[in-house]
């Protein structure tokens, strides 16, 4: 793959909420289109309070199941030009989702649809 093609890959070109079906909807620079579950996005959640740091376990670790509110989508926003902030109905914020891997999180679960 050229270098190109990896970037436009991790490029995303639009955003969307499917509420329906409680998905985010990312179109990507490469023509790919993904639906993410709101759900699957909080899971991921890469922060250090849902994913633990320097070997503590984090919240998702501790307690697998969602509580209510924690996979309610407000808002996305843009960090930079690199990722997006999620900003959850439980007043959750501190999530940066990088375009790489939000692009992996919907390489596996989105696709297809
Ligand atoms: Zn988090």
């Amino acid at each position: 793959m050229t270098s190109s093609a990896a970037l436009a890959r991790d490029t995303p070109t639009a955003f969307a909420y499917d509420e329906a079906a409680l998905a985010l909807v990312v179109s990507w620079a490469d023509g790919q289109e993904h639906r993410i579950p709101f759900a699957v996005l909080r899971r991921a959640c890469p922060c250090a309070v849902c994913h633990g740091e320097m070997g503590r376990p984090g919240r998702f670790d501790r307690e697998p199941e969602l509580r209510p509110g924690e996979d309610q989508l407000v808002t996305i926003e843009l960090v930079g030009q690199y990722a997006i902030g999620a900003v959850w109905r439980d007043g959750h914020r501190t999530g940066i989702y990088s375009f790489e891997r939000l692009r992996a999180l919907g390489d596996r679960v989105g696709a297809g649809s």
